[in-house]
């Protein structure tokens, strides 16, 4: 682990909740970002990837066809893929054409059959028809990037990686634990603060946070678990607990849940 000193930057006028950039030490970011993790685990307890599948291929194939698509939408169009194309030769033969139509729901699906037929190709060709388990390996797969990678080597390997998709970059600056843009930076930081064994399921818990509470445009700071320790809250959305409460996402009984843990009963916010 780095020993680094570096700081993360508070924007000016950032949110009502701690400091959580420019003063902060490495240390202070590493606890910090673990009792976020912890406070995490303890809401959402059974986070876990919500691709279906049953082999490292279908996952890679799934988590292919996840790109622009919600994990719900690829699991509607896996089950008869799968059973169409059952192994990597499969898919290194596959007729383009019904290839296509059977991933169309997904979006880009010209793009995403190109990926499967090559995928299928080289997992053959290089590596006698068994996915591969080194991330060097996976990222020289056509069309598969390190998120791809860390979701397979995580999920289907149990070799632990942090996902960087949309929602873990967002909310990983919004916690003050990493001023960058970037995917990889953002994985670097993040792989430098979080123990290694719980990169993989910090991962899944962060995700799910941006999809139920920490939304891109309007967050729901007010009813937020993690409010107290993060620097964004009341920024990113508003504080107010009545108004937060709409904003939530879930059934009712992860709201529910949700909204205990944040020190707020369900309809206690009206
Ligand atoms: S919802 Fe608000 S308080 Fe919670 S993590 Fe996101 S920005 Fe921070």
């Amino acid at each position: 682990m780095s020993t680094t000193t570096s700081t993360v930057s508070r924007r000016p006028g950032a949110g009502s909740g701690p400091p959580g950039g420019r003063s902060q030490s490495r240390l202070a970011r590493v606890r910090r970002a673990r009792a976020i993790n912890r406070d995490l685990a303890r809401a959402y307890p059974d986070a876990t990837c919500e691709l279906t599948f049953s082999t490292p291929l279908e996952l890679l194939v799934a988590t292919v066809l996840s790109a622009q698509c919600t994990d719900a939408r690829v699991n509607a169009v896996t089950p008869a893929l799968f059973a169409r194309y059952p192994d990597a030769a499969a898919y290194a033969g596959a007729d383009r054409a019904e290839l296509e139509e059977l991933i169309r729901p997904t979006g880009f699906f010209r793009a995403k059959a190109d990926h499967l037929i090559g995928i299928g190709a080289a997992v053959l060709d290089r590596f006698g028809g068994e996915v591969p388990s080194t991330l060097d390996e996976l990222v020289s797969l056509p069309g598969v990037g390190r998120k791809t990678a860390n979701v397979v080597l995580g999920d289907a390997f149990g070799v632990p990686g942090i996902t960087v998709d949309t929602h873990l970059g967002r909310l990983a600056r919004r916690w003050g634990l990493t001023g960058e843009t970037d995917p990889v930076a953002v994985e670097r930081d993040l792989c430098d603060l979080i123990e290694q064994p719980e990169w993989t399921h910090f991962s899944h818990r962060a995700i799910l946070h941006g999809r139920r509470v920490c939304h891109s445009r309007r967050a729901a700071c007010g009813v937020c678990l993690l409010a107290s320790r993060c620097p964004s809250a009341g920024e990113a959305g508003p504080a107010d607990p009545r108004e937060a409460e709409r904003l939530l996402r879930g059934d009712d009984e992860e709201r529910g849940r949700l909204l205990a843990l944040a020190g707020v009963g369900v309809g206690g916010a009206e």
